[in-house]
């Protein structure tokens, strides 16, 4: 859904959308599971530089929910995540803040973006907002042992036998010192 400048100098536009999985690329590690809500609404917002400038800003309000899958970071296996947000953010003409040192930012408390051209599309607000949402790193359990290192396995799934056999070299040295200490 593209959010034209020239509709929002008409109206703003209120906007009630679902996007089903693979609708928005959100990357290689991210997989959605249920359809993306999104709702609210996009207004413009000018702001006046002086005589004759008028700068037009996107104020877009909303919220968002979807159903995701992480891969957890120690043995990889899927991790559902729910993903809630509500947003307030404000998108300004790409290069309108050139050269100024203070923004006279319409609304202090708003997440401030940048747009290109025309308007915005609200695909790329809500991939932002999405990976915005979610933890850098999951685990699918705090005791979560991950995989060995060895061969592979999952340790969580089945125990595998190289795991006690493969000797720290650091302790094999220390165990060699003793030995010949001892005798
Ligand atoms: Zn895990
Ligand atoms: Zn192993």
């Amino acid at each position: 859904m593209f959010l034209d400048i020239k509709d929002l100098e008409l109206h703003p536009i209120d906007f009630q959308e679902e996007f089903q999985p693979g609708a928005i690329e959100l990357g290689e590690e991210l997989r959605q599971r249920t359809p993306l809500k999104a709702s609210g609404r996009a207004e413009l917002v000018e702001e006046h530089h002086g005589k004759h400038q008028v700068i037009q800003d996107i104020r877009l309000r909303g919220r968002l929910s979807a159903g995701l899958e992480l891969q957890c970071a120690r043995c990889l296996e899927p991790v559902p995540q729910e993903v809630k947000r509500e947003f307030e953010l404000l998108y300004r003409p790409l290069g309108a803040d050139a050269g100024k040192d203070e923004l006279s930012v319409t609304d202090a408390e708003a997440e401030i973006g940048y747009y290109q051209g025309e308007g915005l599309a609200l695909e790329d607000v809500l991939r932002e907002q999405i990976l915005l949402a979610l933890p850098l790193k999951v685990t699918c359990r705090a005791d979560c042992k991950g995989l060995c290192p060895q061969c592979g396995k999952n340790l969580n799934q089945e125990q595998c036998s190289c795991s006690t056999e493969v000797e720290d070299p650091r302790w094999a040295a220390l165990k060699d010192v003793r030995e010949r200490l001892e005798h």
